[in-house]
Formats: structure tokens, C-alpha cells, sequence
């Protein structure tokens, strides 16, 4: 299992085509960042829910019927407007709980073991790869990232749905319809899915998140203007608790399902309507490119296996890196342009790590759509080794670079 699976899969894109939405975008997306998804995701389930539970939210069911909490009704009435819109009933009501902000944020910065050493090796591989300073602590930036940037949470796995609130702003009803929508989609397809490869994890995250921010867009129109002006304040407030010295790739390792999933998602819509996105579900994106151009994903251009590269030491972790981390790996020392070119064309790809001392260093090897992109990601490599100055080698579409 590579690298991106751990807690932060999360990245991010318009770089790769717009790059002026960038900021635009982000700005508006670390408010539906949530949890949904394949899991290892999940946020760790230590206790921390306890005390600050909205009200009613969290009783038993009584002998008698119990009238309904504000969120009860509210959850409820969600529902159906996530119904009308996804075009699909739900098979079982959704509980739902609303935490404040100290308890939220307790939840979902709680790092185990586990998550602590995939992060670790993560931050490993993209020091080599130029991504990460060597003063950055990943745990610290990625707890700091989603401390303030998450808003809600879905567990596929323990269908437990949390939002951040503590009232039930406009902010909250707005996130609620975007995890209810996933609830809705987890009750008919399954989103609890393991093992799925780091570059199908990030496509199939991609459908998932642009699906329910579809409905969440639905749901903010609905709305009147006062209300979506609350909602899109209570946003930006919230949006910017986010600490500067998050570093972007954490930043856009979160952000990509939420930046290219809308348009996997209007792409569907567009060839069949919601069956088609439903039937997307038994066939998700397989890869960073297909999130990138849904046309690949339409025309079924699936990604080529490579065989795994040979590693100069003991490998600690191997997978994938997909054109979305090609690309800001080659960005880190390239012009955006020159990095797009590179990446573009995409065909598969592999890559081994090791420890080399107190380096790591990375080889991976890429395959190509066709020889003029084989020739463009050939030179970008060379250049890019070029400049990270005795640290890296390049050979073809193969790169070894330590850090
Ligand atoms: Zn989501």
C-alpha cells in the first residue's frame, strides 16, 4: 500500500488546468473536507465524542416514542431534499451528531500508531521527492490541516456521521447535506472499500466527492440569499483558522477528490444522467488522470501496470504516483508549464522507497500514452534531476531521487 493512503489522501489539482482557481477553490473546499470514503482514512476512534453531543442527538431508543430533537427533524428533513436530488431513497433513517468545535477538532486530529508511521513514511517519500522541507513535521501539518479544514465526517465503515457545529448554522445544514449524500450513496453502492491502490483510491474518492458536493451545491441554492451568504461567511471564517505554514502539498493531497471531482461528476451526469453516476460506482475512476480528464475515464483509457523498479536498499513502501504527484513533484523545480507537459500523457507508473542513512530515496518508473509524450516526460525528468544537483538521476521515464 503506497503512500497517499494514509490520513491525508486528500490532494489537489487546478494547477493542472486553471491555475488562477486554485486559491478560489481551496478556499471554498476546506469546508467539505471530510473523512468520506475508502477507509484508513477514518479518523482513529479513540473517545472523544462523549461530553459535547448535540442535543438529543445521542439518547436511546425510549419505550415510548421521543419527540424529535431540532437535529432530528432537521436530519430528516435533509433527507429528503438529498433523495430528491440524488435520485435515490434511503434504505435506513442516518443518525447524525453534531460536536463544537474543541470536540470536532479532538476527533478528527486523533492519531494513532498506525497513522503516525504512515504519515512518517509519507513524509519521507515526498522529502525525496522535493515536496517537503526537512523541518516540516507531516503529523504536526497534516493534524494542523485538519483541525480547522474538515468540516464533517462520514465512516463508510462505522456509518458514524459528525459534523462541526455545536448550533445548526447555515454552515452545518450545508455539510450535513454533503455527508448525508454520502450515507445515502454508502446504504447503495458500498464506499467502504480497501485495498484499492493508491492512484483507484484518489479516483474513486474523486466520484465520491464530486457526487455530494453536487448535492451540497444544490442544497446551498436552495437556500435564500441571506442564508448562503451566512453559510459562504461561516465558511471563510472557518477556513481561516487553517495555520499559513501548512504546507501545499498537504493542502492539495486533501483538496484534489473535492477540485476534480465536480467535473468526473458533471461529466456522468451529462452522458446519462443519475443512473449513469450511479452505475460510475461499479466502475470509479481508476487514476489521478481519469479525475484530471474525465474524457479518459469515459473512453476507459485505464492505467498500464509496470513492474515494480529494483530498490537499492531495504524497501520500506512501494505504489504508485499518479500524474497528480508527477506533476508536483516536477513543479517543485520546473515552470508550471513545463511540469503540465511533462505529466500530461500519463500512461502508469511505479515506484519503490529505501532508506539510504538518514536519506530516503525514491525510483520509479513511468510508462506513457505515446513516444512524443514519452519524449516530453524524458526531458522534464532530466531537467528536474538536473537541478535537484547530484540528488537525483534520471534514464529514460525511470528517476531515482534521494532526500
Ligand atoms: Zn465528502
Amino acid at each position: 500500500m503506497g503512500w497517499h493512503t494514509w490520513a491525508v489522501r486528500r490532494v489537489v489539482g487546478p494547477l493542472l488546468g486553471v491555475p488562477v482557481l486554485l486559491l478560489v477553490i481551496l478556499a471554498g473546499l476546506t469546508l467539505v473536507l471530510d473523512w468520506a470514503g475508502p477507509p484508513g482514512d477514518a479518523p482513529a476512534t479513540s473517545a472523544t465524542t462523549s461530553a459535547t453531543a448535540a442535543p438529543a442527538s445521542s439518547s436511546p431508543i425510549p419505550a415510548a416514542p421521543a419527540p424529535d430533537s431540532p437535529l432530528d427533524a432537521l436530519v430528516r428533513q435533509l433527507q429528503g431534499f438529498v433523495e430528491r436530488e440524488r435520485g435515490l431513497r434511503f434504505k435506513t433513517p442516518v443518525k447524525a451528531t453534531v460536536l463544537d468545535d474543541a470536540a470536532f477538532r479532538a476527533k478528527v486530529t486523533a492519531t494513532d500508531d498506525e497513522d503516525r508511521k504512515e504519515i512518517e513514511k509519507a513524509q519521507a517519500i515526498l522529502r525525496a521527492m522535493g515536496l517537503l522541507g526537512r523541518e516540516v513535521d507531516l503529523v504536526k501539518a497534516v493534524q494542523d490541516f485538519a483541525g480547522a479544514g474538515i468540516a464533517g465526517i462520514y465512516d463508510p465503515e462505522t456509518d458514524e456521521l459528525v459534523v462541526r457545529g455545536g448550533e445548526l448554522t447555515a454552515s452545518v445544514r450545508v455539510t450535513l447535506a454533503h455527508e448525508l449524500t454520502h450515507a445515502l450513496e454508502d446504504q447503495h453502492f458500498n464506499l467502504d472499500r480497501k485495498d484499492l491502490g493508491d492512484e483507484a483510491d484518489y479516483g474513486f474518492s474523486a466520484l465520491v466527492e464530486g457526487s455530494a458536493l453536487r448535492v451540497e451545491d444544490a442544497y446551498l441554492r436552495s437556500l435564500s440569499a441571506d442564508e448562503r451568504a451566512r453559510a459562504r461567511s461561516e465558511e471563510s471564517v472557518q477556513a481561516g483558522k487553517i495555520p499559513d505554514n501548512v504546507p501545499p502539498v498537504v493542502t492539495l493531497a486533501f483538496g484534489f477528490p473535492y477540485a476534480y471531482g465536480p467535473g468526473v461528476v458533471s461529466a456522468l451526469l451529462k452522458a446519462g444522467g443519475n443512473a449513469r453516476l450511479d452505475a460510475a460506482y461499479a466502475k470509479p475512476p481508476a487514476s489521478t488522470e481519469q479525475a484530471i480528464d474525465p474524457r479518459r475515464y469515459l473512453d476507459d483509457d485505464q492505467p498500464r501496470s509496470v513492474p515494480l523498479p529494483p530498490a537499492g536498499g531495504a524497501a520500506f513502501d512501494d505504489g504508485e504516483i499518479g500524474q497528480l504527484f508527477l506533476f508536483l513533484m516536477l513543479r517543485s523545480e520546473l515552470s508550471d508549464d513545463a511540469a503540465r507537459d511533462g505529466a500530461d500523457g500519463w500512461g502508469g507508473d511505479r515506484y519503490v522507497a529505501w532508506r539510504d542513512g538518514e536519506r530516503t530515496c525514491v525510483r520509479m518508473d513511468f510508462v506513457m500514452d505515446n513516444p512524443s509524450e514519452n519524449d516530453e516526460l524524458v526531458r522534464a525528468l532530466r531537467d528536474w534531476a538536473g537541478k535537484r544537483r547530484g540528488a537525483a538521476k534520471a534514464a529514460g521515464t525511470s528517476l531515482t531521487t534521494c532526500g
